[in-house]
């Protein structure tokens, strides 16, 4: 297949374009490199199957030759980066979600839109199952990641009722691993850089707030076969075991063997309380589920992180979307 990844050089875009040349795709990423990084695909480059083209998916995108799938990931991601940059946010959710529909209508290719546990907000049921309509504020701190997903997953059904695109929506969960960007603001990166310079772990709140990690590998694995599947969606793509971000704190504290304090701050604006994924539906329609522990999955990402730096540098902040 050849498959064109937007968000293909950030966190989960860049092991998806490795997945899928690993199986013997062709890959095609595009990215504006705000917060993908080109290090994450470095290796990548001297591949034949592999290429890549700064672009930004707010404006209309033209590929010569065959496209077979379309995997739209470019987007901020982490709350800090969406915070800094609401309006690129919004952009890349919508313009950047139907140019990339309009590639995939144009050559008759399959769409699969990387949406988000975030639609589903503060959830007012627990665990989320794909049948709940979301909890959202839409004037609120975190609305420009939320309801641009809501309105990429609405834009995205209707092109598959009315252009008869061939569209998948995956809802991804908390996703952690290598190549997390360590000042990316988002609770893994955070913890695990602090823990690993004896800076204090930054706890919002009480740390009482629960989330679900899914390790990047297992998370991944859902995508190709997303693309390989006629369905629909959407499917909550996320490790179901739930922890307090207190818990996560000590683990890190654990597993990296540091004497870091905790520092407990002002918990941020429409924190969701309570986050854990249903993923019946995904195990039935794809096959797929998590495997790798969370105790096993941090261990991997503390080596990475540990092997990087250090003293992690802290980066330019992010100029435009990605
Ligand atoms: N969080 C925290 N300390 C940090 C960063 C995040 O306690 O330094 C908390 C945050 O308030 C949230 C949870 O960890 O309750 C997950 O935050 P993250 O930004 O990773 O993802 P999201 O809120 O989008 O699930």
């Amino acid at each position: 297949m050849r498959v064109v990844v937007s968000g293909g050089s950030g966190f989960l875009g860049s092991h998806l374009c490795e997945a899928l040349v690993r199986r013997g795709d062709s890959v095609h990423c595009l990215d504006d490199f705000s917060s993908g990084r080109a290090a994450n695909i470095a290796h990548l480059l001297h591949e034949p199957s592999f290429r890549c083209t700064p672009c930004d998916v707010t404006e209309p995108s033209r590929l010569p030759g065959r496209v077979d799938a379309v995997v739209h990931l470019a987007s901020p991601a982490s709350p800090s980066d969406y915070h800094r940059h609401p309006l690129p946010t919004l952009a890349a959710g919508s313009r950047g979600t139907e140019n990339m529909l309009k590639l995939a209508a144009h050559h008759s290719a399959r769409f699969v839109l990387a949406s988000t546990s975030a639609v589903y907000g503060d959830a007012t049921g627990h665990p989320q199952d794909e049948e709940h309509w979301g909890h959202v504020n839409p004037i609120g701190p975190r609305s420009v990641h939320d309801e641009t997903k809501r309105f990429a997953e609405t834009l995205t059904t209707a092109y598959r009722r009315d252009e008869r695109v061939d569209t998948g929506i995956v809802r991804i969960f908390n996703t952690y691993g290598p190549r997390m960007r360590p000042y990316d603001g988002r609770v893994v990166p955070s913890f695990v850089r602090q823990a690993l310079t004896g800076e204090p772990l930054t706890v919002f709140g009480d740390g009482s707030q629960t989330r679900s990690f899914c390790y990047v590998d297992d998370l991944i694995a859902g995508l190709p076969a997303m693309i390989d599947s006629p369905a629909p969606g959407p499917f909550n793509l996320g490790d179901p075991s739930e922890r307090t971000v207190r818990e996560l704190a000590e683990l890190v504290l654990l597993l990296t063997g540091s004497t870091s304090e905790m520092r407990f701050l002002p918990l941020p604006g429409d924190d969701p309380v309570r986050r854990c994924p249903v993923v019946s539906r995904a195990r039935e329609a794809l096959g797929w589920q998590p495997r790798v522990p969370l105790e096993e999955g941090l261990r991997r990402t503390i080596a990475w992180f540990a092997a990087q730096s250090p003293h992690p540098v802290r980066e330019p902040e992010p100029s435009a979307r990605s």
